[in-house]
This record gives structure tokens, sequence and C-alpha cells, in this order.
């Protein structure tokens, strides 16, 4: 009896988000701690429902490069933290960067997302000759960047300079934990550069990462409800993995069943929202992509930073290296997604929220 009550509520619950694409949050603790396997199933077809009904099976892929691994910040987790002194550290030039953009461009591809640590180097006039060099080149094409916590101005001066896009991940929304994790920063002003992007009109991607310390069903649920909350066009969501350098190298890794329930409730709580089947997720998995596209992801983003610089960029151990700076591996990446049931999609994939 107890039994068939419990999954009466969880089959109520799965339904009512998928109905309202909203959930009180007292019921979304109570079904991250008590869905089942067989219910997850239900869900995870529901949130892959979600994603056909407003992108079909279409896979955005975007060209993703790493432009530099010098970063002033102190995270915690990051392998290319500032005191990490164990990693070669590199930047590409912006001829460098205008080249791979021109080659991405060649195969196809019609977003570029330029990440990269917090290096003071990138000051705004470099950043904004980079951009709009970029665009120049490729005026039809999104502009992407990732390059961490700067100035209202800043953000100002990029978007002016023809960045379409911003990635920066609030990480968690447990206070202590994030001032934990980041001994010289705060939440309030990740939160503040999150809103001022949303100001901005920047298509703008907040997230977080799954199986931090300690991390427990409330503090999911608090970022979840900011992300509701926050509206952001792209969400980015994986699991922590430790890196052998960092504090944090003793911290077991975040688990993808955990990660592949967040992608789903995300998926339900958004509908519109971009969803990456992130690097992480693979590199947790063999599996992993395919596993994330099926419970509502519908983004990928190929690597394609030259190869020598590409091994440096190492967030966290065993980061999957694969690229896709050939025609040969395009076809590859294609083929693996028809195999799966999706379809490559090229084009610039902008969010339906803001259209
Ligand atoms: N400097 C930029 C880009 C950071 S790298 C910024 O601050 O936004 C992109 C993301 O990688 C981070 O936001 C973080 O969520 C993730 N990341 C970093 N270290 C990680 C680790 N050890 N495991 C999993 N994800 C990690």
């Amino acid at each position: 009896m107890i039994l068939k009550n419990k999954s009466f509520k969880e089959n109520y619950l799965i339904e009512k988000l998928f109905l309202k694409n909203d959930l009180d949050d007292d019921e979304l603790i109570w079904l991250i701690d008590n869905i089942s396997e067989e219910a997850k199933k239900y869900l995870f077809s529901l949130s892959r429902k979600t994603a056909d009904s407003v992108y079909s099976n279409r896979v955005y892929l975007r060209a993703l490069i790493e432009f530099t691994n010098y970063c002033k910040r102190e995270c915690m987790y990051c392998g290319i933290n500032h005191y990490n002194k164990n990693v070669k550290r590199y930047r590409i030039s912006k001829e460098e960067i205008l080249l791979t953009c021109s080659k991405a461009s060649d195969l196809g591809f019609k977003t570029f997302v330029l990440q990269g640590g917090e290096d003071p180097y990138f000051k705004d006039e470099i950043m904004v000759d980079i951009i709009s060099s970029i665009k120049k080149s490729n005026p039809n094409c999104a502009i992407t960047i990732s390059v961490g916590e700067r100035s209202f101005e800043s953000y100002k001066l990029m978007k002016m300079a023809g960045a379409d896009r911003y990635l920066l991940r609030h990480e968690t929304m447990n206070k202590d934990l994030y001032k934990l994790l980041h001994k010289f920063s705060n939440l309030e002003s990740r939160i503040e550069c999150l809103k001022n992007l949303k100001k901005l009109k920047f298509q703008t991607g907040a997230g977080f990462m799954v199986g931090l310390l300690n991390y427990k069903t409330c503090d999911y649920v608090r970022d979840l409800r900011f992300l509701k909350t926050l509206k952001p066009e792209m969400v980015g969501v994986g699991p922590f993995i430790s890196h052998k350098d960092t504090f944090l190298r003793n911290f077991k890794n975040g688990d993808i069943s955990t990660t592949l329930l967040m992608l789903s409730l995300i998926r339900l709580l958004l509908p519109k929202v971009l969803l990456p089947a992130t690097t992480a997720v693979s590199t947790i998995d063999p599996n992993g992509r395919k596993r994330a596209l099926d419970v509502g992801c519908n983004v990928i983003m190929p690597n394609v930073t030259p190869c020598i610089q590409r091994k440096e960029y190492n967030l966290y151990d065993n980061k999957k290296i694969t690229g896709a700076e050939s025609a040969f591996e395009i076809e590859k990446i294609k083929k693996e997604l028809e195999s799966y049931g999706y379809i490559c999609d090229m084009s610039r994939g902008d969010s339906k929220m803001t259209i």
C-alpha cells in the first residue's frame, strides 16, 4: 500500500512538472529524494519529449575555443586556478583565434565559444578587438564569451563589439560553500554579473556542478529554483570531477545518475533552454553524451582549440580531449548523433526564449 502511494505521488509530481513546468520546492525535494528507477524512466521520457516539442531532435554544435588557461582566480575545484604551479600556461594570439574560427567556419560552425580563465592580459580593448574581428570575417555567426566575472562596462563593451552570448555558471547557490570554494570572491558578485549580462541582453548561460562536497538535496533545489527565477537562455551542468593538483583532489566525483536527473529537471523547468551535453558528462561515463541527449540535452560543444594547447586546459582529471578540427571528425559526430536518432544542426541555434 505504501509502495502504491509512493508511485502515485511520484507520477503525480512528474506529470505536474511536465504540464506546469514548475513544482514547489518541497515537491522537488521529495521527488529527488524518492524517485524510483522506474519513475525516472518516465521523467526522462517526458523531459526528452519537452526538448523534442521545442527543438525537435536537433542537436546544435558549437565550436569551443579554450583560448587562455591563465587565471587570476582561486576556484578550489578547478585545475587551472591561479595557485596551481603545475600548469603549463598558454594564451592563443588574436591571429590564431581568428584562424581557428575561420577553420571552424569552413567546417560549417556558426557559433564560436571563446572560453578561458580570468586572464588580465585580455583586457577590454583586446577582447573588443578580437570579438569585432571575428564578427567582421563571420558576420552571420554567433559569438559566445566565457571569461568569468567582469564589470558591467566590460560586458557592455563586449556586447557592443558583437558578442551575442555569455556563459557564467553560478557554480552553487549555497553561499557558504561558494565562499569555501572561492576564498577571495562571493556569490553575490557572481549573481550580480549574471543579472548584468541579462540586462545587457546577452543570451546568458548559468549553471552548476553536480556532486560538490557535502551537496544535499536542498542545495540542488536552491540551484534549480535560482535557474527557474533567472530564466537563463542556456544552462551548463556537469558533474564535479576532482583534479590532482587541487585541494579537492580526494573528493569523490559527481555521479552520472544525479547529473541526468538534474538535466532532466532543468529541461522540464525551462522547456526552451539550450542545454549542452557537457564534456564532463562524457568524461565520467563513456555513454554520457547519448544519455544526456536522451534526457533532453540539445547542444554539444566540440573542441576546436589547436591541439598543442588543448591538453593544457585541464579543469579536471582525465578530461576528454577529443575535438572536431577536420571534416572527417564532423562527419563522425554527425554519424554518432544519427545513430542515436538525432540530427546534427550547425546553424546558429539561437535560444527560442528570446525569439
Ligand atoms: N573562467 C570562466 C570559465 C570557467 S571554466 C568562468 O569563470 O566562468 C567552465 C566551467 O567548468 C566552470 O564554470 C565550472 O563549472 C567547470 N569546472 C571547473 N572545474 C571543474 C571540475 N573540477 N569539475 C567539473 N567542472 C569543473
